[in-house]
Order: structure tokens, then C-alpha cells, then sequence
């Protein structure tokens, strides 16, 4: 396949996602990274459309040639799971495995959504499912998500994986979910940013405080391009994060200068829906209205508005 004659040349190359050349479902980034999507993308020419899992096989370390049968393949890591049940996923999967001649020895899951957690099918499908380890950073609001052939080790923030010529290191990210994490390479300065930031459009997210401490860090980091764990990749990485800062900023200036207009009133999500969502149709008002109360969590973190009588108001005088 083509896609593979150009990992076997070692070309360093990041081919434009999904050219006709590397085909719908498996494409071969740069020289370590491989990506795999369970999608029929005939209407879309996304890497990986929203609701699917991009699938990083980054490359680690080099079984050992003591073993038999297994002196030539090579340990693995895998990124996300993708979705259960999806059987076009894990036979586009079990190809790579079988076409690269490789082991995937850790499976790192970047958050508990299930469109990232299809793990149990990952170690069913994979002849090393028993000793597969599966990594994930704990959750601190609810369980973790309980597998059926593994039991979970703790990832924890700045741990590095380094292997090979490849360090990847795992940076606790929360925002979208508590437990999100990013995964940096470094050599290549590529992030695999899961959900934090998408590929297309703008991401939801549980705490926009800690969303958008998050994206600081991003951004901070300065990564040269970025995975996305849905949509395509993002080469201009400084000004995708440079637009979602703005976006959120521009919601939370509106929220907090309809509050500034009538600083003895109090509101609740709903009638600031009202004021601030007038163009948006109103079956999406309910939507608008969670966003609006995350907003607002975030300003009253920040001690700029204040709870009252179950609504919210501009300022900290006000008593819980
Ligand atoms: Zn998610």
C-alpha cells in the first residue's frame, strides 16, 4: 500500500488527510504517526468526523528479538479507542497491526467519553489483549469507566513515555471532562489534543475556568501542528487556539455586560439566553442556557458575579 511504502522510505512528510493515495480509513502522519478511523467518509473530506475517535499508533519500542516469534515486531502505543462496537474501526485496526507488524503494548485513553473509550473491543481484537496495558488519568467527579479485561493504571500529569527516538509526554488538561489529557510529542512539537480542541467548529466542555486554563497551556506549549481527536489537523495551531480564546471571551463579555446594565436584578441562565442568544433559534435556548450557566460558574470563580436567590447578579457583594 502506499501509505506504507512511504512509512518503509522514512519520508517525514505529513500528507494532506485522506489524498485519495492513502485511502478513507488509515493514514500514515510523519514517520511515527499512524491515524485510523472506523468512518465511511464519503460526504466528508474530514481525517476524522465528529463523533469518532482520531487513533494515533505512535510508535515505541522494539519488541524483544528474544522472543520467538515475535523477532520482528514492534511495540506500540495506542491513542483513543475509538466508539465500541464499531467493526469497521477494529478491522481497519487489526490491518495496521498486521501490515506494520506491530504490538500495541499501552493504550492511552485521553478522556472517560465513550466515543474515546472503545477499549474492550481493542484488547478482544489484539493477541496481546491480556498483557495491553491501559492508561487514563482519574476522573474526580464520578467512577471510572470499568473494563472488562483490565483494570486501569493511573496516568498522571507530565508522565512521559519515552521510547525509541519518541517522548511523549501525557499534560493534564481538564475543561472538557476533569480528566482530560493531551499527549505532546516532542520531537515531533505535535500535540494529540483529543477534544480539547477540534478540528472543526468549537468543543464543549464541563468548567470553562479550567477549559480555558487549558487552552493557555496549549498554547503555551506552542505545538507546531495538532491531532485533534475529531476533524482535520490543524496546521496553524497559535491561531486556532488564539480563535477559541476569543470566542469564549466574546460570550463571557456579553453575559457579563447584560448583568453590568442591571446590577440590582437578578437572572437566571434562561432570561440571559434571552438577552444574549436573540439570533439563535429557540429549540436551541435549553443548550444555550448550560452554556450560559458554565459562563457563569467560570465569572463567579473569578469573583465577577455573584449568586442571589438562585439567580445570579453582577458583582461579589451578594451572599452565596
Ligand atoms: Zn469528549
Amino acid at each position: 500500500m502506499v501509505i506504507w511504502t512511504a512509512y518503509m522510505a522514512g519520508t517525514d512528510e505529513a500528507p494532506a488527510p485522506w489524498s485519495p493515495e492513502i485511502g478513507p480509513h488509515v493514514a500514515q502522519l510523519r514517520s511515527v504517526i499512524v491515524i485510523v478511523s472506523g468512518v465511511t467518509l464519503a460526504t466528508t473530506p474530514s481525517l476524522t468526523p465528529s463523533g469518532w475517535s482520531a487513533v494515533a499508533v505512535v510508535e515505541t519500542i522494539t519488541w524483544p528479538t528474544t522472543q520467538p516469534h515475535h523477532d520482528r515486531l514492534v511495540g506500540r502505543i495506542l491513542l483513543d479507542a475509538g466508539d465500541p462496537n464499531v467493526t469497521d474501526y477494529i478491522s481497519h485496526l487489526k490491518r495496521v497491526i498486521m501490515d506494520e507488524r506491530i504490538f500495541i503494548n499501552d493504550i492511552i485513553v485521553s478522556h472517560w467519553h465513550h466515543d474515546h473509550g472503545g477499549v474492550d473491543d481493542v484488547l478482544d481484537a489484539i493477541e496481546n489483549g491480556k498483557s495491553c496495558k491501559v492508561w487514563k488519568y482519574p476522573r474526580n467527579d464520578a467512577p471510572e469507566p470499568v473494563l472488562k479485561n483490565a483494570t486501569l493504571q493511573e496516568l498522571k500529569n507530565g508522565q512521559k513515555f519515552v521510547v525509541d527516538g519518541s517522548t511523549l509526554e501525557v499534560i493534564h488538561t481538564p475543561g472538557h471532562t476533569t480528566d482530560h489529557i493531551v499527549i505532546y510529542l516532542h520531537e515531533d512539537k505535535s500535540l494529540f489534543s483529543a477534544d480539547c480542541i477540534l478540528g472543526e467548529g468549537s468543543t464543549v466542555f464541563e468548567d470553562l475556568y479550567d477549559y480555558m486554563k487549558s487552552l493557555q497551556l496549549i498554547s503555551n506549549i506552542n505545538p507546531s501542528v495538532i491531532y485533534p481527536g475529531h476533524g482535520n489537523i490543524i496546521n496553524d495551531p497559535k491561531e486556532r487556539i488564539t480563535m477559541y480564546i476569543n470566542h469564549r471571551n466574546q460570550r463571557e463579555a456579553h453575559i457579563l455586560a447584560a448583568l453590568e446594565q442591571h446590577p440590582e436584578e437578578t437572572f437566571d441562565e434562561m432570561q440571559l439566553v434571552k438577552l444574549i442568544y436573540k439570533d439563535t433559534p429557540e429549540q436551541l435556548w435549553p443548550a444555550a442556557a448550560l452554556n450560559v450557566n458554565v459562563i457563569l460558574t467560570k465569572l463567579f470563580k473569578e469573583k465577577k458575579v455573584a449568586k442571589e436567590n438562585a439567580g445570579w447578579k453582577y458583582g461579589q457583594t451578594a451572599s452565596l
